[in-house]
């Protein structure tokens, strides 16, 4: 009997691992953002079409890339981020895995112009279902614009299974908003069908909520700080009455990138025990800074999850540090009353 393994081919293998990292439209924005920010962008405009069925572009003014390096990055485990196993513990990018251009480019067909500053002329790149059509110089600005059209063209089935344009813009809403609030210097701006949706300038964190979620939220906000070996905690919680029933605004940052964690979720929950109305969720803005050798975040392909060294001692911190700021809001509430 004849042998009958075969090793799959890269497109192939690529449009198989692609399921893994691009559920929907929303994780294409999520990958083309985070790519910008570790580009050092400072200007990030994400284009939409369709709730990105039709098209995701991003437009970032970061440091581009030479000729070689456009062509190589649609390769899989193709990276500029990591270069052995044991930067894995010591990461400042938000991606390192290098697979995501290649798996975008193996479900939809893509078009990439780069540059980087010391270049005269841009690369030009199209690539559709993993196969590289054209490349070619061209003029154009520094920076990276990439814009994904079609996602699934070539998996039907996929393609089939998106939600309607509401559910599909609700999830690209939710990542862009969760880069824009971990990057509140970056100048960030959302255009979906031809309308201006954000234009979020530079600014601190607390600007940079109320351009999202809008002026009301300015008030109902409770800073937060504390500094220790293991953790620096800031960001803010809205204030306690204006818990709601619905998980609304509750973020997580760990090292300026979204996670989610039922544990911690569980401090803040305990932080606001006996103040908020049973069964209401407090909102809040929470960032976390640590070692990053003290964390593991390659649990996951999306990454939102995390593992952290210090869980139970972050946890309690967390809890405390919520409690103390809540106690001196509501100490200047009454005081505030008083008057
Ligand atoms: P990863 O981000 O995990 O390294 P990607 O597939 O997202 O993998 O990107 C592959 C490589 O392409 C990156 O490591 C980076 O060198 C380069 N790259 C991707 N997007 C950009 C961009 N917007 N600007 C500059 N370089 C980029
Ligand atoms: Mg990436």
């Amino acid at each position: 009997m004849a042998d009958i393994i075969t090793l799959l081919p890269d497109h192939v293998a690529n449009q198989i691992a692609a399921g893994e990292v691009v559920q929907r439209p929303a994780s294409v924005v999520k990958e083309l953002m985070e790519n910008a920010i570790d580009a050092g962008a400072t200007q990030v405009q994400l284009v939409v079409k369709d709730a990105g069925k039709t098209l995701i572009q991003l437009i970032d003014n970061g440091c581009g890339m030479s000729k070689a390096d456009a062509q190589l990055s649609f390769s899989r485990h193709a990276t500029s981020k990591i270069k052995e196993a044991d930067d894995l513990f010591s990461l400042s990018t938000k991606g390192f895995r290098g697979e995501a251009l290649a798996s975008i480019a193996a479900i939809a067909q893509v078009e990439m112009r780069t540059r980087r500053p010391e270049d005269e002329l841009a690369i030009q790149i199209r690539i559709s279902g993993g196969e590289m059509e054209a490349a070619e110089a061209v003029t154009g600005p520094v920076g990276t614009t990439i814009s994904v059209k079609n996602l699934f063209y070539n998996i039907p089935a996929r393609r089939n299974f998106l939600k309607s344009d509401a559910v599909e813009q609700r999830h690209i809403l939710d990542e862009f908003h969760r880069v824009a609030l971990a990057h509140p210097k970056v100048h960030f701006k959302l255009i979906s069908n031809g309308n201006d949706l954000f234009n979020l300038p530079s600014a601190n964190l607390r600007k940079r909520i109320v351009g999202i979620f809008g002026p009301k939220t300015n008030e109902k906000l409770v800073p937060l700080e504390e500094k220790t070996e293991i953790v620096c905690i800031s960001g803010f919680v809205l204030k306690p009455e204006y818990a709601r029933k619905s998980r609304g605004e509750q973020f997580f940052f760990v090292n300026d990138r979204f996670i989610k964690s039922a544990y911690l979720n569980h401090a803040v929950g305990m932080a606001f025990e006996g103040i908020v109305k049973e069964g209401a969720h407090p909102g809040f803005f929470i960032f976390l800074e640590v070692d990053p050798n003290a964390i593991d975040i390659n649990i996951h392909p999306t990454k939102t999850e995390i593992k952290f060294e210090d869980e139970h001692a972050i946890y309690a911190m967390l809890r405390s540090t919520i409690r103390h700021s809540l106690g001196q809001y509501r100490v200047a509430a009454s005081l505030d009353f008083d008057h």
